[in-house]
């Protein structure tokens, strides 16, 4: 047995000349980690957070294991003249990975800014530091005009062309969306924060109304959910009503997607007045809030299926029924998808046709769940994702009934009108 050694300036320095083929794994290694925040641009309610990539570690390798003192011949030190290293650098390093894993992100660049300003020539402190800023630019709340600072450190630290190109599209993003904001008004409640341009006519008595609402929406939620994220320590869930073109210029999606939540709830919003209107946003905002709880409770990793769903059969109790029932007779006549192709973010998908059919199969399965097995097990499924992933739903679910997810799916095929 032999434990992972504390880092010594030797061995730190023998392995330093390795430095620059271990940069390029480890970047690789992010860049894969990272793929789930490349497309920041979403479809309807579509929750792309960004992945949470383990730091890059100067020496990911453990230490070659040291022979047993028993079996290892004593032989020559090979280890010629040994100078004194100073230290501190790879101990702050150490320290501030640890931080980054906690989300001290402040504490962690401080750190990292004075082991890349002692050690230039040691690119893995350089790299950390621009990995450093990014983490704290996608984490940043108050609006992503506070990251753009971040994101362009971060650009003087990180050489991966291919991570770079990442940086920029979300840098180029965030100074859109501060162009866009720049004179929104900023209105909380107790557990919103909205945001809008104050001079749009018509607006504002809208929005006080849709703030009620939304208090409303939130008690409900806490009691369906079981979760109320703001209590818990959470920050207020941050609703944005941009202008048609403000949508589209922040999220790209033109004109055909009703709202958006990706960490924030951003909706187009042409006018309050009308009574139709209004309630299309009402139930627009009734569904990204669902998003918001659903990712405050599981995370990041609960499968497109259940997050769809749920936020679909959350959208508008009075309308349930008739929408659970559009949903159903449009699947009787085609083949529905298998759970694991419902599992991912729906966000790539290019078929428009293809992703109403997994809306619609979301809706119907969630509803179906609801009504074999009762709301409280859906809702716990959520909860199931934090730790298990899009497998903790699954598992969850088969745990509690021993049944297997894909048997209900077969049940509510059998289910549809024919
Ligand atoms: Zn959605």
């Amino acid at each position: 047995m032999h434990p992972l050694k504390k880092e010594n300036p030797e061995a730190r320095r023998s392995r330093e000349g390795r430095g620059a083929l271990m940069m390029l794994v480890l970047l690789v290694v992010a860049l894969l980690a990272a793929a789930g925040f490349k497309a920041l641009s979403l479809l309807p309610g579509d929750w792309t957070e960004g992945s949470r990539e383990a730091p890059v570690r100067p020496e990911p390798v453990a230490p070659a294991p040291t022979p047993a003192p028993e079996v290892a011949a004593p032989g020559p030190d090979l280890v010629s003249e040994p100078e004194a290293v100073d230290e501190r650098p790879y101990d702050l390093n150490d320290q501030a990975i640890a931080a980054l894993e906690e989300g001290r992100f402040d504490q962690a660049i401080e750190w990292l800014e004075e082991a890349a300003a002692a050690r230039p020539d040691v690119p893995t402190f350089g790299a950390n530091l621009g990995e450093a800023y990014l983490r704290r630019a996608r984490a940043a709340e108050g609006g992503a005009d506070t990251a753009i600072d971040d994101f362009e450190s971060a650009l003087d630290w990180i050489d991966d062309p291919e991570r770079r190109a990442q940086v920029e599209t979300l840098l180029e993003r965030s100074r859109r969306v501060r162009d866009e904001e720049r004179d929104f008004v900023v209105e909380p409640t107790l557990h919103f924060t909205f945001r809008y341009d104050g001079s749009r006519e018509g607006l504002s008595a809208g929005v006080d109304r849709l703030k009620v609402l939304l208090e409303e929406t939130y008690q409900e939620f806490g009691e369906r959910f079981g979760r109320r994220p703001v209590e818990a320590g959470e920050g207020r869930i941050e609703v944005i009503l941009y202008d048609a073109a403000g949508f589209d210029k922040v999220t790209g999606l033109g004109d055909w997607a009703g709202g958006v939540f990706d960490g924030r709830i951003r909706v187009p919003v042409e006018d309050l007045r009308t009574e139709l209107r209004f309630a299309r946003v009402k139930s627009v905002l009734r569904h990204e809030t669902a998003h918001a709880f659903t990712h405050s409770i599981g995370g990041a990793k609960v499968p497109a299926w259940l997050n769809e769903g749920v936020a679909q059969w959350l959208e508008e109790p009075a309308r349930r029924a008739s929408d659970v029932g559009v949903a159903r007779a449009r699947l009787a006549t085609v083949a529905l998808f298998p759970l694991e192709r419902l599992n991912g973010n729906l966000v790539g998908w290019e078929d428009r046709a293809e992703v109403a059919r997994a809306y619609d199969q979301a809706l119907a399965f969630v509803d179906h769940l609801v009504v074999q097995y009762g709301p409280d097990l859906v809702f716990s499924m959520i909860g199931a994702c934090r730790e298990g992933g899009v497998e903790g739903a699954a598992a969850h679910f088969k745990g509690r009934t021993l049944v297997d997810l894909e048997a209900v799916l077969g049940d509510l095929a059998d289910s549809l009108p024919r």
